[in-house]
């Protein structure tokens, strides 16, 4: 037989550098080598001068981020591959640090200042001609909390849980009343449409004044009024601190109260059930994170707005051009994209349904037909006229606010006469004259974003993002599995998220 020498007792003559073991086109060389042109500045004063002398935070960094870039992101794993990984023995000069120094690092020094990494490394590869920031497609996709599927609180049960029981108070005074002696009668009833802890006080206590020994009060009467008692003020007052966390959202998650409860693409159960989650907004440019932001909210159009904002905190700059799917298409958007010189390649929600119908010129006369965007508007006189040929004048102006507080004037237009009219049947079902409404401050952006989005550069910005920005979510939650944050809280969620797209940055460096 005839085999190779194998030694383990060998020693070697000059023992070889754990960096020479590696290759020099390895993913953690790069890792290192963009790390090390950051300015970590903000992450050292995350640290007291006192105290024992902690790992430096260049070296937890380099390791953490390539931790995620290899998939690993429980601190214990982490740990682990310190001690027995070449790469991450190498990142760390062969120092291990513990998954609790870990755990702690990455929620508590990383948690303020990452951003501010993520920005660094942005404008690296900004620099080397990767990307700009001229330039960005935006979209969001849902994330599953780490939160139970079943712990969730929501805001119209709450708010119906009051009404029923604003109006078993009311039933009861109405009884309370209708048996008091005279003297007790009370002619101004409490307002039961708005009720709090101290107004159901209040009135339990008069109830009680004139059921307590008077023959005439029921004893079942006396049992509820024991129970409003005892459970009604309690709950008020567990209500009104849920309406508190919600802040204005439908739901939350009681084991991680910043979750809201959304629809994920990703339904593993296959039963369509909302489950807590974040909305993660990402900004992409040649399929590279450029900003990221997690909102509460589930509807798209209202994080467009908070994600820019945070894009110039960031960056001190807003993008030249956005290219967004019709999720983000409003007034509202299309203003403050206006405000800030945003180009916006934005469709509104019809977009595609107008586009098919110029398309389609139909012949045949249809209800569609009677469409308001297909009657004639003559904008000098500022009147509509109907299929009939009448004149639709202005009648009233419709302010109308937004669920962001955003405020939309709507102009209200009326046919003068719609009796007798042989098209009234498909014209429109109302029983008095037909009336239509036009948004002109919307129609205008409307008819602005038509043309652009139909020009030349529009149609190639429609077909880019979506090889784009929907590739970033593909890879990262299908590719790299990331389907549901392992951190409670938006901040340390918003984290987490972060260092997957840097990681995924990094990668595509690399790629
Ligand atoms: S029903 Fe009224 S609005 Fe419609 S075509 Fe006839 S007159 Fe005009």
């Amino acid at each position: 037989m005839n085999f190779q020498e194998y030694n383990q007792q060998q020693n070697w003559l000059f023992p070889p550098s754990i960096e020479e073991l590696i290759p020099a086109d390895h993913p953690v060389k790069v890792v290192n080598g963009v790390i090390e042109q950051l300015n970590l500045d903000l992450l050292i004063s995350e640290y007291n001068k006192e105290g024992k002398p902690s790992y430096h935070p260049k070296m937890m960094l380099k390791v953490m981020v390539y931790a995620y870039m290899d998939n690993t992101y429980s601190s214990r794993k982490i740990e682990k591959a310190m001690r027995e990984n070449i790469n991450y023995m190498w990142l760390s000069a062969r120092q291990v640090a513990d998954h609790n120094t870990i755990a702690r690092f990455r929620s508590k020094r990383l948690k303020t200042i990452f951003k501010d990494i993520f920005k660094q490394v942005v404008l690296l590869l900004a620099d080397e001609g990767l990307v700009t920031l001229k330039e960005v497609f935006t979209d969001g996709t849902k994330i599953e909390s780490l939160a139970g599927r079943y712990t969730f609180v929501w805001g119209n049960a709450i708010k119906t849980r009051k009404q029923k029981m604003a109006s078993q108070l009311e039933e009861m005074w109405q009884y309370a009343q209708s048996i008091a002696e005279e003297e007790d009668k009370d002619p101004t009833p409490p307002d039961f449409k708005k009720i709090d802890k101290q107004k159901v006080e209040q009135t339990a206590r008069k109830i009680n004044k004139i059921l307590k020994d008077n023959p005439r009060a029921s004893t079942q009467k006396k049992a509820k009024l024991r129970y409003i008692e005892q459970n009604f003020a309690k709950n008020l007052e567990k209500y009104q601190q849920q309406e508190e966390i919600l802040a204005g959202r439908n739901s939350y998650s009681k084991t991680d109260p910043d979750a809201t409860f959304m629809r994920m693409k990703e339904d593993h159960m296959l039963n369509g059930q909302l489950k807590p989650g974040y909305n993660v907004q990402i900004s992409s440019q040649s399929q590279f994170v450029i900003h990221y932001t997690l909102h509460q909210q589930t509807n798209d159009i209202h994080t467009l707005k908070p994600h820019l904002e945070s894009f110039e905190y960031l960056y001190e700059l807003f993008p030249e051009q956005l290219t967004a799917d019709a999720g983000y298409g409003s007034e509202e958007n299309y203003e403050y994209l206006e405000q800030n010189e945003i180009t916006a390649y934005v469709k509104y929600n019809t977009f595609d349904k107008d586009e098919q119908t110029y398309k389609s010129k139909k012949k045949k006369k249809t209800s569609a037909d009677f469409q308001r965007d297909n009657l004639h508007y003559n904008e000098q006189g500022d009147f509509y006229v109907c299929p009939m040929g009448q004149r639709m004048e202005k009648v009233f102006e419709r302010r109308q606010t937004t669920k962001s507080g955003y405020s939309q004037i709507s102009s209200v237009y009326r046919a003068q006469n719609c009796r007798g009219c042989p098209l009234r049947g498909v014209c429109h079902k109302s029983k008095s004259e037909r009336t239509v409404q036009r948004n002109h401050t919307l129609e205008r952006y409307k008819d602005m974003i038509r043309k652009r989005l139909t020009s030349a550069e529009g149609e190639k910005k429609r077909k880019k993002r979506t090889a784009d920005v929907e590739p970033v979510f593909g890879h990262i939650k299908s590719n790299r599995n990331f389907k549901r944050f392992t951190h409670k809280g938006i901040k340390k969620a918003e984290l987490e998220f972060g260092l997957h797209a840097l990681a995924h940055n990094l990668r595509k460096k690399v790629a």
